[in-house]
């Protein structure tokens, strides 16, 4: 897999303080062979290894990360940057807005169509009229019909018509005359490229003039996917593409190939049957995807920026001889609240991300804690044994908490340094001289 191969060329580059031109070439050379395996496209592949080499030569290796750890940001960066950057939207100006979709038979488009209606509807609060275009199978009118049904959105057909454009041209009067916000337009495919289907949907366009003009292709269609993506961009001019069937173990080399030959942004990706399996296309995402690496590239990011090395060493000392104190603790704080919003931190850590994300954490939690540390006297910070009955008294009322707030401050402090003592003889004792 080629997040494991990527770790395996960037062993190389273990152990020097500057990334140089030798370790850069040994470094790419396997990077290149790794998104070839992805189903990158060669000269896609070869243009992006360049552009960072360029980028990587001579970059001075802070000490809060390693070259491999540097390399791997870069390669990420210009990854994501390769694949747009940012999350584009679909433009759903107008009333109705008008979505039209293309793509070969199988690739997903009424599927998807579903999906993007029942999107529109829930999460955007619009009101979609799906319409049923392809007029060579009735299976698929009726594939459509119980989709629309299923999500509760009305559908446009004309069984008896054989004609794709007037049939889309009465659907969009209809959704005139109903007051439906977007029109979303499910036209037949065809098994390969072929001039009718070109033409037919080049016909449909002429007569709608759509918002946009989604291409639907199959990821796991590999290198095949891009072809049939330029071969309809030369055609259609489509806006964006819809990248289906990334569930399971596809590896995604199709979104960075399409993106970089077609030059359009992939706006949506399916990833599963249901009507749900639906997302917004995010760049950084899909990097990590085919890095396989969560997001451990901005937490090494912020960890570079905002670490500071001898206080860690500092700590581990203090820690391994049990003399962690209250003054630590609070440095501990200030360390963490510089690293920033405490959710986004703990939703990069790979697997950690989905877990958290219906949880509140609350960045205001460490004001009472600090508030009640402020109250202590010197003395008791760097003693905490020195904390009895009086003494909590008198620091509950300074810090405007309560004794039971105090005490639970105490206890989790007994404990935090208990489970540090213990980490740092094991595991996190080997762990945490690496994260210089
Ligand atoms: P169309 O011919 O382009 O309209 O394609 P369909 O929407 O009929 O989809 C073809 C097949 O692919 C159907 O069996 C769908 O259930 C399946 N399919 C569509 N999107 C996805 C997806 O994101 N993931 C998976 N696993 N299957 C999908
Ligand atoms: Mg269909």
């Amino acid at each position: 897999n080629l997040s494991e191969r990527l770790e395996r060329s960037f062993k190389i580059l273990k152990g020097e303080g500057k990334i140089t031109e030798i370790n850069v070439a040994e470094t790419l050379k396997d990077v290149r062979k790794a998104l070839l395996d992805a189903d990158v496209n060669y000269k896609v592949a070869k243009t992006f290894t360049d552009t960072v080499k360029e980028k990587a030569l001579g970059q001075n290796v802070l000490t809060a990360v390693k070259p491999s750890q540097l390399m791997v940001k870069i390669v990420h960066d210009e990854l994501t940057q390769l694949m747009g950057g940012e999350t584009a939207e679909v433009d759903l100006e107008g009333k109705p807005a008008v979505i039209l979709m293309s793509g070969l038979q199988g690739s997903g488009k009424t599927t998807f169509s579903g999906k993007l209606a029942r999107m529109l509807k829930t999460k955007k609060n619009k009101k979609p009229l799906l319409v049923a275009c392809d007029v060579y199978r009735p299976a698929a009118i009726e594939q459509l019909r119980v989709l629309a049904e299923q999500i509760g959105v009305p559908m446009y057909s004309e069984p008896d018509s054989k004609n794709p454009v007037k049939i889309a041209e009465n659907a969009i009067q209809e959704a005139k005359a109903k007051g439906y916000d977007v029109v979303i337009v499910d036209t037949a495919g065809r098994l390969a490229v072929d001039e009718e289907m070109m033409n037919e949907i080049a016909a449909i366009k002429k007569a709608i003039n759509p918002n946009e003009i989604l291409f639907v292709v199959d990821s796991m269609t590999g290198q095949d996917a891009v072809n049939t993506a330029k071969e309809f961009n030369e055609r259609l001019d489509f806006n964006g593409v819809v990248l289906t069937k990334l569930d399971g173990d596809t590896r995604g080399g199709a979104a960075l190939s399409i993106r970089s030959v077609v030059n359009k942004p992939i706006k949506f990706v399916g990833t599963g049957e249901k009507l749900d399996a639906i997302d917004q296309f995010h760049p950084s995402r899909m990097t990590d995807r085919i890095l396989g690496m969560g997001d451990i590239v901005s937490l090494v990011e912020r960890a570079q920026e905002q670490y500071d090395e001898e206080e860690a060493k500092r700590l581990q000392k203090k820690i391994a001889k049990n003399q962690f104190d209250f003054n630590d603790f609070l440095s501990q704080i200030a360390q963490i609240k510089k690293m920033g919003n405490l959710k986004d931190l703990a939703s990069m850590i790979p697997g950690v991300g989905k877990a958290i994300k219906d949880i509140d954490i609350d960045d205001n939690a460490f004001k009472s804690i600090e508030a009640i540390i402020y109250s202590m006297t010197p003395a008791e910070r760097s003693n905490p044994a020195l904390l009895n009955g009086s003494r909590r008294q008198r620091i509950a009322k300074g810090s405007g908490t309560n004794i039971q707030e105090v005490n639970r401050l105490l206890k989790q402090f007994d404990q935090t340094r208990k489970m540090m003592k213990m980490v740092t003889g094991s595991k996190m004792g080997k762990m945490m001289p690496k994260m210089k």
